[in-house]
């Protein structure tokens, strides 16, 4: 059975993607930075019949707390098949960089770039031992420099233009691990669910977690090992 680590999977996309990899036969691991709100998550699959789950704690601000997951990770399974770095943060309603305080651009690249980082680097010697691993960064449209400099850019982004630029910087770490490890047979790709109604947006997306899953559970799923260094949507490739 293959083994799969998703952050950020107490609620939201993150938790539905973790239903559908374990109802496809994976062993999901549901990160989450509150073990009892990941314990419950995990509760209500297994109260749905899904059994393959398990939550452990990981805080992907806390180096700590991912060196603990990793250890526990370690002396259960031994390797990690996949990564699936989804925990983020929005931020504020409004974020204009030209005014948006450092302290709270700090925190939203802390969660959504310098995490993802961290929770790689501590991940990866378990990513190693698998046969074919792979590390997924979950991203979005608008971190798509070329989709902010189309004409038709929908003008209200600029209002999160902060966690755009932290979109942007998590899929220049996609492209630089997968020139890193390509070598050593980890792919590592970036995925948008598409704009989904979820906490993160006040449920304001118009697609249903089921829908905005999908990608990434394609992905996860994918034989393809040429694939890699790529910005996956539903149904096709993104431009950077
Ligand atoms: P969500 O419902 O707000 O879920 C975000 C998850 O990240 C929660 O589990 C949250 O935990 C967790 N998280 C936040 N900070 C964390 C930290 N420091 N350590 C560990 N976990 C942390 O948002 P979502 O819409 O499902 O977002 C999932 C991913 O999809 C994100 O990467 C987001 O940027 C991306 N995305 C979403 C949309 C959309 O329209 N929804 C579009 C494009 C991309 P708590 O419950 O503890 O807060």
């Amino acid at each position: 059975m293959r083994t799969i680590l998703i952050t950020g999977a107490n609620k939201g996309i993150g938790f539905e993607t973790a239903r559908q990899l374990a109802q496809l036969g994976n062993f999901v691991y549901l990160g989450s930075r509150d073990l009892a709100n990941g314990q419950k998550a995990a509760d209500q699959l297994k109260a749905a019949g899904i059994s393959n789950v398990a939550a452990i704690q990981i805080d992907v601000t806390d180096t700590d707390s991912i060196r603990k997951a990793k250890t526990e990770l370690d002396s259960q399974i031994g390797s990690l098949d996949v990564l699936i770095n989804n925990a983020a943060i929005a931020g504020g309603q409004i974020q204009h960089m030209a005014e948006y305080s450092m302290d709270d651009i700090r925190s939203v690249f802390e969660t959504n770039y310098f995490g993802a980082i961290q929770t790689t680097q501590i991940m990866l010697p378990l990513l190693r031992k698998a046969s074919a691993p792979s590390i997924i960064n979950v991203s979005s449209e608008t971190g798509s420099l070329t989709m902010q400099t189309s004409a038709e850019r929908p003008p209200n982004w600029s209002n999160f233009s902060t966690y755009a630029a932290t979109k942007t910087a998590l899929n220049a770490l996609t492209v630089m691990l997968a020139n890193e490890l390509r070598e050593q047979n980890i792919t590592v790709n970036s995925v948008t669910p598409g704009y989904t109604a979820t906490d993160l947006n006040q449920f304001k997306g118009f697609k249903h977690v089921s829908e905005g899953a999908v990608p990434i559970v394609k992905l996860a799923m994918s034989a393809d090992r040429t694939a890699t260094g790529k910005f996956f949507k539903d149904g096709g490739e993104l431009p950077w």
